[in-house]
């Protein structure tokens, strides 16, 4: 009963198609390997970028690390190298604090592979498979 209320919870209340499970364990990767989508694009050069940057606090505080085919990648200047702490973790953005969410799917993203945090489908493929049968 609790998890079928859960499940419903979940689901129809929040909207959400995964259930978040594990626990942070501090490996920084989130703070030093972030792209930076606007719109429907990821972020591609430091000229677009220098525009962003009036939008939103939060990017005033990443620095370019690197590209790959994806985009530019950026490090957050709050993370403490040597403890991957972050050093306004009391104060950090709204952004940080609900980390992960599903949402990062819906972009093209995906969890570090080595974070803590899992994400399972609240509905299994069966599930899934029956409802399109119907
Ligand atoms: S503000 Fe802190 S938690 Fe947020 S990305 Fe930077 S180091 Fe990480
Ligand atoms: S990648 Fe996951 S485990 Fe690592 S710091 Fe970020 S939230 Fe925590």
């Amino acid at each position: 009963m609790f998890k079928l209320l859960k499940k419903i919870f979940f689901k129809h209340i929040l909207r959400r198609k995964y259930y978040r499970t594990g626990h942070c364990i501090g490996c920084g990767e989130c703070c030093r390997q972030i792209y930076v989508r606007h719109v429907k694009n990821v972020v591609q050069t430091e000229e677009e970028f220098e525009k962003l940057k009036l939008l939103h606090p939060f990017y005033t505080y990443l620095k370019v690390i690197g590209k790959d085919d994806i985009g530019l990648i950026f490090e957050c200047q709050n993370l403490d190298i040597a403890t991957n702490k972050c050093k306004i973790h009391k104060k950090r953005p709204g952004i940080c604090r609900r980390y992960p969410v599903e949402e990062i799917f819906m972009m093209g993203g995906e969890l570090g592979k080595n974070c803590g945090y899992k994400f399972t489908p609240i509905e299994s493929f069966e599930e899934v498979f029956k409802s399109l049968q119907k």
